[in-house]
């Protein structure tokens, strides 16, 4: 059976541990803690880690397209140009997740169609750096919502804003 197929038996209700997926899609638990390094969302903190069966497959629905384009850090796929871009600096937003993840969004500065991404929040002040943005990142283009973030990179960030 190919990885795509197994993807068809995650579903989309249920939430899954590191194991239940290692056990339900046949990789080893430690490619899936893997996915969640790179951007797989998790539920929320606590212990065990639980992985939403619908963010599951938006992320293998996102891999697939990914190394298909070879994105580097701060490009990401649109879906139009069918190549790796970047986006439009001022479209770009990074909406805080769990687990130290931000979901990044942004409109490909070429064609303007909407792009979205999973980095980790230590990444983004390079992200923003490598789109020619100057630090720190302008409260605008960051969404925490209340989440105590790990790895949160933006200390005083918005102090000049306030
Ligand atoms: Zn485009």
């Amino acid at each position: 059976m190919t990885r795509r197929n197994s993807a068809n038996r995650i579903k989309r209700n249920r939430n899954y541990t590191v194991i239940d997926i290692s056990e339900t899609l046949g990789v080893h638990p430690k490619t899936v803690r893997n996915w969640i390094r790179v951007g797989l969302p998790v539920v929320d903190k606590k212990r065990p880690l639980l992985i939403n069966g619908a963010d599951l497959k938006v992320h293998f629905k996102h891999k697939r397209k990914a190394i298909m384009f070879d994105c580097d850090e701060h490009e990401m796929c649109c879906f139009r140009c069918k190549q790796p871009m970047k986006p439009s600096i001022e479209s770009v937003l990074f909406i805080a997740k769990p687990a130290g993840m931000a979901h990044m969004k942004g409109v490909c500065e070429e064609c303007g169609c909407r792009m979205n991404k999973y980095v980790s929040w230590r990444n983004v002040n390079d992200i923003w750096l490598e789109l020619k943005g100057k630090l720190p990142i302008a409260e605008k283009h960051i969404i925490l919502r209340g989440q105590n973030l790990l790895n949160c990179p933006f200390g005083g960030v918005f102090s000049d804003e306030k």
